[in-house]
């Protein structure tokens, strides 16, 4: 089975804190392996998610890459599969067997953008998947395109280093290993 990295374009430090954090909170839970900022630095951000991989548990990774032209050169050369979000694509449920196959034997990288995102990386890419061909966001597009890859597998997911997991309840709001500093958003 191979990875799936999810590559955020055109971060923003100023604009973009929320989103950005949420994009990789996003892919994390559903069952990504790693997420690369490219865009502006922003060690907060980084840190932010870095620091609820270390409390909720798993090996997700986080990183920013200066050049995502040369990001994604170097996941073509290993043989990944570069899947862009995009309206403009095609529809995710016409090609969502192709991408299970390409991430069961190749790996994936899906990416994100914020603001305009450059026409090289349509080009670029291996291939313009859509999650409707309506304006939305792209928390909503990976977390679809992410639970038709796993097809919901990844709602079952649990993490046995995980430092604070939480009890569910139809009611009320229980942890089963608290942490006094945690807080979750
Ligand atoms: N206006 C920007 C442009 O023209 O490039 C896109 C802005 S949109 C808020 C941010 C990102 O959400 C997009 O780059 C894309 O990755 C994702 N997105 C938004 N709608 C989508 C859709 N219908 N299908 C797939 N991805 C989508």
């Amino acid at each position: 089975m191979g990875k799936i990295a999810v590559l955020r374009l055109g971060h923003r430090v100023k604009r973009d804190q929320r989103v950005s954090s949420h994009v990789a909170l996003t892919a994390r839970a559903l069952g990504a392996d790693e997420v690369v900022f490219s865009g502006e630095y922003d060690p907060g951000l980084l840190e932010s998610v870095s620091k609820v991989v270390e409390r909720w548990g798993g090996n997700f990774k986080v990183s920013y890459t200066p050049s995502w032209r040369t990001f994604i050169a170097e996941r073509k050369t290993r043989g990944e599969y570069i899947v862009h979000l995009t309206m403009y694509g095609i529809g995710i449920q016409e090609v969502e067997e192709e991408l299970r196959r390409a991430h069961e034997e190749r790996g994936l990288v899906l990416i994100v953008g914020s603001s305009k995102v450059p026409i090289e990386v349509y080009e670029e890419a291996d291939i313009n998947v859509a999650v409707t061909h309506q304006p939305h966001s792209e928390i909503a597009a990976l977390a679809i395109a992410l639970d038709r890859i796993h097809q919901g597998k990844e709602l079952n997911i649990n993490y046995p280093d995980a430092k604070i997991t939480i009890k569910p309840s139809r009611l009320g709001k229980l942890r089963k290993k608290e942490s006094p500093r945690e807080e979750i958003n």
